[in-house]
């Protein structure tokens, strides 16, 4: 994760810690590497635009240059606004104290790891949060979508809704809400239908099972691996649906780390959890403060 702008940052400041003084030049001389490493990282221009200008100026602008560890106070300004860029000190966790059947929506494009997220979720609930959960999947486009759900129901040990077969997807929330109120569950997770692209047929879909379900929590799930057009598909999500945070899957393959520097920024969505691999307990809560430290070794 993040390996080659670990290793790009970690060259620049330990040229700026290894000098005792630094001059205004210096810093601007690092700060252009440092713009160019979270480039090639696939960072959003404007959020390493903002981040560069945001570091300079607290760097040159403060105290700093004059200091005995100049270059171990620019690491520590750098290490903060990362921070900030990533979401901030808090780790935003899922909110689960709404009156049940607490409803979480689960949305994204195909492929972007939602049915797995889903039932990594739900384990998460059942064994970290003490929480009876049910799932249920609206997704009657893909071939066995439904049937893939309930297998991972039964390896995560969670209930799924009983599938009807023709059901359309507006019906399928109706039916998991009334069958979550009935047996008393306290979270019901909706996987709802990916498309290959954003469409509109897509996004009335969602508008109508959030109309009826009325989700406390709605996570978009898309692939780190795709980069900048994961934080754009997140936008187009944002406009449509009132989303309440984001998941970052494949976190494990992603060397550059763009999606996951620039979505909040980008979207004002928080990242709430990173997908680690394929097993159903690899998945964490974002934490920037823990990522920042990774990428600055
Ligand atoms: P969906 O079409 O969005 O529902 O995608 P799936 O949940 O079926 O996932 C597609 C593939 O991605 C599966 O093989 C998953 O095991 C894999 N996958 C999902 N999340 C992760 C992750 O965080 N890391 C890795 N390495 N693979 C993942």
């Amino acid at each position: 994760m993040f390996d080659n702008l670990s290793d790009r940052l970690g060259g620049v400041f330990d040229r700026l810690r290894g000098r005792g003084a630094l001059s205004e030049q210096d810093v601007r001389d690092a700060m252009r590497e440092v713009r160019v490493a979270l480039l090639e990282a696939d960072v959003a221009l404007p959020v390493a635009r903002r981040f560069i200008d945001a570091v300079t100026e607290r760097a040159i602008g403060q105290d700093v240059l004059r200091s005995v560890t100049p270059g171990q106070q620019v690491v520590k300004i750098v290490n903060d606004e990362l921070v900030d860029m990533l979401g901030g000190t808090e780790v935003e966790g899922l909110k689960l104290d709404a009156r049940p059947p607490v409803v979480i929506m689960m949305v994204g494009l195909q492929g972007s790891g939602k049915t797995t997220t889903t039932a990594k979720l739900a384990k998460l609930i059942r064994e970290k949060h003490g929480k009876k959960a049910m799932m249920a999947s609206l997704d009657v486009n893909r071939p066995a979508a439904q049937e893939q759900l309930k297998v991972l129901g039964e390896q995560v040990d969670v209930a799924t809704l009983p599938i009807v077969a023709g059901q359309q997807p507006v019906d399928i929330a109706r039916r998991a809400m009334e069958s979550a109120r009935l047996q008393a569950f306290d979270v019901l997770l909706l996987d709802t239908a990916g498309r290959l692209h954003v469409d509109e047929a897509l996004m009335a879909e969602m508008k109508a099972v959030a109309g009826v379900s009325a989700p406390t929590e709605v996570l978009l799930v898309v692939d780190s691996l795709t980069g900048q057009d994961a934080v754009n598909v997140a936008q187009s999500f944002s406009g449509e649906v009132p989303l309440t945070g984001v998941v970052l899957t494949r976190m494990d393959g992603d060397a550059r780390g763009g999606a996951a520097l620039s979505m909040r920024h980008v979207t004002g969505k928080p990242i709430k959890f990173a997908g680690t691999g394929e097993k159903l307990d690899a998945i964490e809560a974002f934490d920037p403060k823990r990522v920042a430290g990774r990428i600055l070794g």
